[in-house]
């Protein structure tokens, strides 16, 4: 199959480009497209056959189950059911946008999205792009993250293009995604409203709206007796090829562990390189590229920079911890997750 990469106007999608693309998941084809949060992979969310492909295409494990991407808020009503009352709300402060919702699934929805689970996920992302295919299908679109399971989520068409070029019809080029991270999962299901996973809404945004909300304690380093809701959870994920090494502690702390940890490696002959969220962060040895100070900038060109430094065929990447409150603990989560120590 040869993969086609069509640029879109992300600000007034071109409507021929949409309906050409909304041809392609009709006919169960798989469409790459950009949403705010990260590209998507997206297949007709009510056409089984369609779905089993993005699971093979990805190599995603059967259980680990997908988002359903919807265009009115009023979709709700059909894909889930016993919605409790708060998730009006929700949806009025936070949809479109980056917040998935986990409720309890109606029978419209196809068993093989949501693996063994009897609740679904779901949202309505803002982008334009995203937002005028899903119409133009007239369906809810599912959609995970266009990566190679395990690999680093793409922000960009080029991103996709390099881990599943020959697999999928088309890649819609809308630019670089503009959060970079992808979506908090809440789970609405249990008693007290819970984060299954950190993402583009803050704990402190949805404490505005949810008097009560909770991080799964899993999220919080802790051993839980609950069974991670979100199979997602128990996997590894968002690793680049370079093997990353966090450093923790404070400035002047992790300055030092990063010079030993330097000139062990140099010793190795690895291929180092460092991400730096201050410019003055240099080392003369190695190769470093600055990320930026604030946490959207973080969010934004993580991903991006691990991509970079595997095309540089680097062996080590070496990242210091940032501050763990709102953005931050969604970046510290992936970071965590991609890193393969932890000094
Ligand atoms: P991705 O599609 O790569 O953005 O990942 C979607 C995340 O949502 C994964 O961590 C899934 O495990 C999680 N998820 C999707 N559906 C459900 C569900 N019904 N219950 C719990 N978690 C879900
Ligand atoms: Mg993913």
């Amino acid at each position: 199959m040869k993969t086609k990469i069509i640029k879109i106007n992300s600000n007034n999608p071109q409507q021929s480009t949409i309906a050409k693309c909304t041809t392609v998941l009709k006919n169960g084809g798989i469409v790459a497209f950009p949403t705010e949060t990260v590209y998507g992979l997206g297949a007709d969310g009510l056409n089984p056959k369609a779905i089993k492909k993005i699971f093979k295409v990805k190599n995603r494990p059967s259980d680990n189950p997908l988002i359903f991407h919807i265009a009115n808020k009023q979709d709700i009503e059909i894909l889930a059911k016993h919605i409790p009352e708060i998730t009006q709300k929700l949806i009025k402060k936070f949809w479109p946008g980056p917040l998935t919702l986990i409720l309890k699934k109606s029978k419209t929805i196809p068993q093989i999205a949501t693996g063994k689970q009897d609740t679904v996920a779901l949202r309505m992302p803002s982008n334009k792009i995203a937002l005028s295919l899903i119409k133009s299908l007239g369906h809810p679109i599912v959609a995970p993250s266009a990566n190679l399971f395990g690999k680093p989520s793409p922000t960009m068409a080029k991103h996709v293009f390099d881990d599943l070029n020959g697999k999928i019809d088309i890649i819609i080029d809308g630019g670089q995604t503009r959060i970079g991270i992808e979506s908090t999962v809440l789970d609405l299901t249990s008693k007290i409203p819970t984060i299954l996973r950190p993402g583009g809404i803050s704990l402190s945004e949805l404490k505005k709206i949810l008097k009560n909300v909770e991080y799964h304690p899993i999220l919080l380093g802790k051993k839980s007796r609950i069974a991670p809701k979100s199979p997602g959870m128990k996997y590894k994920h968002y690793s680049p090829n370079a093997k990353v090494i966090l450093v923790k502690g404070s400035t002047k702390n992790s300055q030092q562990k990063i010079e030993s940890l330097i000139q062990k490696l140099l010793l190795e002959n690895k291929s180092i390189r460092l991400i730096n969220y201050k410019s003055i962060q240099k080392n003369p040895l190695i190769i470093s590229k600055f990320i930026g100070y604030e946490k959207d900038l973080i969010a934004k060109n993580i991903y991006k920079i691990f991509r970079e430094f595997d095309k540089e065929n680097a062996d080590i990447i070496i990242v210091r911890e940032i501050n763990n409150s709102n953005l931050g603990f969604a970046i510290m989560n992936r970071l965590q997750k991609a890193a393969s120590e932890i000094i």
